[in-house]
């Protein structure tokens, strides 16, 4: 860690932050705040749903959904956490290099030649298929490995009416599996079709665990489950869970219906400041290509984020606005690589450094990353996991 890094850890120690709403910028231009609290909260409401012996495997990948892997994972460690997944190698040597202990599972596809660094870091690999398992044994490095089993989904994972290939996974002299694991493809929908591939999908794992356990082969520690398998089948009895984007406090889309209530609470604001505020008159353009042309004279505030922080380009097209003194200003024209501009006519006393809240809460008003991605037409992983790393992230207990 660099020594200003450090620095700014052990000052954020020292300001008390207690009864503060709102973090101050400090001179950021754009920065996430990331409230360690709610982490650890929604760790603890995902464990209060599921059966006493399902433990959390915490999805870590694409630095925990733009939270900050490090950060999340030293605080999920501090809450008792013990298994990590994250989504390819870099990331993993990424915690090990800072210190992170306890299991971590690369989910993804790690070039067989790389096995010396998933043995120098301790990496758990996940095993894609059984030819991939005989490529990986040819380097004669001892690893640790889960063999993934495709139960319906078609992405990775060793097909599950493929008895004899699954078996074999568990014979290579240099591979030690200790986990098991499957992925749900459709249990964010409570349709009557949707459950029933669901269900599907978790008898045919089910199956080929016991077919496992009959020919005297131990699977490890066995998980199906990520967020919407826990909140919807939260009965499903495995070892682990691989909870991501409930973690950070939020569904994919927010207007889904779960099974499950938890009191999931968002983690993460994004927020940046007023760096001008100037008077436009009507039918004079604002911004890249003349996109906005007002009608009447405006007051505009160019507020210093951008598309290259994450903000979705289109954002601005479908009605997004952001937060400014508790009130809602709308974004208008192209929003650019590095900065937007918003109308704040309507609010009282708008000047330059007034913080501007993007994700998150400002008085009585809040605006959600999920309310963002239904303008946007996506998901909130993906405007999460697309926060830049641009950003600073200023981490906070409340
Ligand atoms: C990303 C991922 C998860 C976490 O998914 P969420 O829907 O965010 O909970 C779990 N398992 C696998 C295999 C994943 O790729």
């Amino acid at each position: 860690m660099k020594t200003w890094a450090l620095m700014d850890r052990l000052l954020m120690l020292l300001i008390p932050m207690a009864g503060k709403k709102e973090a101050p910028s400090r001179g950021h231009r754009a920065w996430a705040e990331i409230n360690l609290t709610h982490l650890r909260h929604n760790a603890a409401e995902l464990k209060r749903v599921l059966p006493p012996q399902s433990r959390i495997m915490a999805v870590v990948k694409a630095n925990a959904y733009g939270h900050g892997s490090l950060e999340a994972a030293r605080e999920l460690s501090r809450e008792g956490i013990a298994h990590f997944a994250v989504a390819e190698i870099g990331e993993g040597i990424a915690l090990r290099k800072h210190g992170v202990r306890g299991d971590i599972l690369v989910l993804g596809y790690t070039s067989p030649e790389r096995a010396p660094e998933l043995a120098r870091y301790r990496l758990t690999q996940t095993m894609v298929s059984r030819e991939y398992g005989e490529a990986l044994n040819a380097y004669g490095v001892k690893l640790n490995v889960h063999v993934k089993i495709d139960t319906g989904m078609n992405r990775l994972g060793v097909p599950c009416h493929d008895p004899h290939s699954i078996m074999a996974c568990y014979r290579f002299s240099h591979l030690n599996v200790t986990g098991t694991f499957s992925h749900l493809s459709m249990s964010d929908s409570l349709g009557q079709a949707e459950t029933r591939f669901t269900q599907q999908q978790l008898d045919r794992f089910e199956l080929a665990i016991g077919q496992l356990r009959e020919a005297g082969i131990d699977p490890g520690l066995v998980h199906i489950q990520s967020s919407y398998g826990i909140l919807n089948y939260p009965e499903v009895s495995c070892d682990l869970v691989r909870p991501g984007i409930a973690l950070y406090g939020l569904l994919s889309r927010e207007e889904d219906e779960v099974r499950t209530k938890a009191d999931l609470r968002p983690v993460l604001s994004l927020r940046s400041v007023v760096t001008q505020v100037k008077e436009v008159k009507a039918g004079d353009p604002v911004g890249y290509g003349r996109n906005f042309i007002p009608s009447c004279d405006l007051r505009i505030a160019t507020v210093s984020i951008g598309y290259a922080d994450g903000i979705p380009r289109s954002l601005s097209e479908h009605g997004g606005y952001v937060l400014i003194r508790g009130q809602r200003a709308r974004i208008v024209g192209s929003i650019c690589m590095d900065q937007l501009t918003v109308n704040v006519t309507s609010i009282a006393g708008v000047r330059q450094g007034d913080p501007v809240t993007l994700i998150g809460q400002d008085g009585a008003e809040t605006i959600t990353a999920g309310q963002i991605a239904a303008r946007c037409g996506t998901v909130a992983n993906e405007i999460l996991s697309r926060l830049g790393s641009r950003l600073e992230r200023v981490y906070r207990y409340d």
